[in-house]
């Protein structure tokens, strides 16, 4: 008999195992295509496999789950080659004796997940960033805007 902590542990390292893949897959669909269409020298082209290979270097271990009825919180950390990253924390919901990531929130940079602190112009006291509600989450990558669509 696996237990529901054994379960949610089991569904997370799952989830993080396949989401580097996934991340490794689109890596490799990626190069091709930016060779077919982006010079050698292109900005975007650059960045976007840039960006991949960032995500892919990253790796993220369970810190805590805590559980209650048919939800879950599960703390992560992230990492890449320079050391430990932000913590992430997935809010985990049971649908018919299944485990599903409903919710995902970034630790605030300035209050390191503590909540209370409502000075924080980051995350106004909450400690963590909903990602659902993504305004305040780390500056958008920045994208130079496009040029003037032609007309065909
Ligand atoms: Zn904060």
């Amino acid at each position: 008999m696996v237990t529901l902590m054994k379960q949610i542990q089991q569904f997370m390292l799952k989830y993080i195992r396949e989401n580097a893949a996934l991340i490794a897959n689109s890596l490799n669909n990626f190069l091709p295509f930016q060779k077919k269409f982006y010079s050698d020298d292109c900005v975007i082209g650059n960045r976007r496999a840039e960006k991949l290979r960032e995500f892919l270097g990253m790796t993220e271990h369970i810190l805590s789950i805590s559980q209650s009825a048919d939800q879950a919180t599960v703390i992560t950390r992230c990492a890449d080659k320079s050391g430990p990253l932000m913590r992430m924390k997935y809010g985990l919901v049971l649908v018919k004796a299944s485990w599903f990531i409903k919710n995902i929130e970034l630790e605030c940079t300035a209050c390191k997940g503590a909540p209370g602190n409502y000075g924080c112009p980051l995350c106004k006291g909450n400690g963590w960033h909903n990602l659902a509600r993504q305004k305040h989450v780390a500056p958008r990558p920045i994208i130079p805007p496009l040029p003037p669509f032609s007309r065909f």
